[in-house]
């Protein structure tokens, strides 16, 4: 639903009308490129009828419109969401390189892998505490250990941290301690935790599904930012297919689809897509060429002992490789 105003109207008019929509339990969001006369209700709208808000004197027209994403699709938001986060932009033309273990294994690997990822130019510091594991009988994640290990990572180098979040039972650890709460692909579609973590109004990355449409994914976003928060990276991760070469299928057409879509910046994940180190290179810098806006890769400062994904994280060396060359291919790109 889009209300429109009229010319010039009555400041307190405006106040009554944006009270009533709030007192519904919905969101205006002002139609950024239409001047501002204009703003799309977001929210539930089922039992809302255009008469609840034309008595008001302030509103000249309503236009109903089936717009599944109105808060993270473009219709609202025409130009690409930047983000500060941590003093580090993400989106509209910037390049976010998220980089660190699958999980936090012990103090000694963290520190080591957090230094050397900052220094070949990681912006965010990546590690699982609470791992989400097909196997029950699989390390699971130092819990909340791992987190106060990422804590010391963040003190030691300055990175912020992006850590998974798998039960709303660590919603407030989460709020007070993490600086971008990872939602992972078997969660994409647990709408209470996603309206829970929305709610901390924290940045969010949102890993698609293992089986879920692009449009799934805009409306698990959509969840979200109604839950309040505004900042999500999309996050292609791979997604099942018949082919068993790779873990999962990198599916790259995802990112002129989404920025087609909407306005959030698009991140893609080589190392869950592929499966294996050694083809993380090659889709990084295919996902730098295809406009991605930025990648999450893991790093590994022992692979072969890694408790969780060893088999496609890189080393060090490795991952400074990439940074190197995926700069390049964007300096390319750019031309
Ligand atoms: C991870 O990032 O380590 C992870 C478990 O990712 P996904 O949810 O994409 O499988
Ligand atoms: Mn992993």
């Amino acid at each position: 639903m889009i209300i429109i105003l009229k010319h010039n109207p009555r400041d307190g008019d405006v106040e009554t009308l944006l009270g009533s929509i709030k007192a519904r339990g919905l969101v205006a969001q002002p139609i950024a490129n239409e001047g501002s006369n204009m703003f799309g209700l977001a929210g539930d709208l089922t039992g809302i009828s255009e008469d609840d808000f034309l008595r008001n004197p302030a509103v000249d027209k309503i236009v109903r419109v089936k717009e599944a994403y109105k808060l993270a699709g473009r219709k609202f938001h025409p130009e690409d969401s930047v983000f500060d986060i941590c003093g580090r932009k993400v989106g509209g033309g910037n390049f976010a390189v998220i980089a660190g273990p699958c999980s936090v294994e012990s103090e000694d690997q963290i520190l080591s892998v957090a230094r050397d990822v900052k220094s070949a130019g990681a912006q965010f510091l990546r590690g699982g505490a609470f791992k989400p594991r097909t196997s029950p009988y699989a390390f699971t994640g130092l819990g909340l250990d791992g987190l106060e290990l990422l804590k010391l990572a963040r003190d030691k180098t300055g990175l912020p941290i992006v850590t998974e979040i798998m039960s709303a039972e660590h919603l407030s650890e989460f709020e007070a301690d993490v600086d971008v709460i990872q939602i992972g692909a078997r969660n994409m579609q647990n709408f209470t935790l996603l309206r829970q973590v929305g709610a901390l109004k924290k940045p969010v990355l949102l890993k698609r599904g293992l089986s879920s449409t692009l449009d799934e994914l805009l409306l698990a976003a959509e969840h979200v930012m109604a839950g309040g928060a505004r900042e999500i990276m999309l996050c292609e991760r791979g997604i099942r297919t018949f082919e068993t070469a790779t873990r999962n299928t990198l599916d790259l057409s995802a990112v002129p689809v989404l920025k087609q879509r909407s306005h959030l910046p698009v991140i893609i994940d080589p190392s869950h897509a592929t499966g294996y180190w050694n083809l993380v290179e090659p889709m990084a810098l295919a996902a730098a060429a295809c406009g991605a806006d930025g990648l999450i890769i893991e790093v590994h400062n022992h692979p072969e002992a890694a408790l969780c994904d060893g088999a496609q994280s890189v080393t060090p060396q490795v991952f400074r490789r990439i940074m190197t060359r995926v700069n390049r291919v964007r300096e390319a790109v750019a031309q």
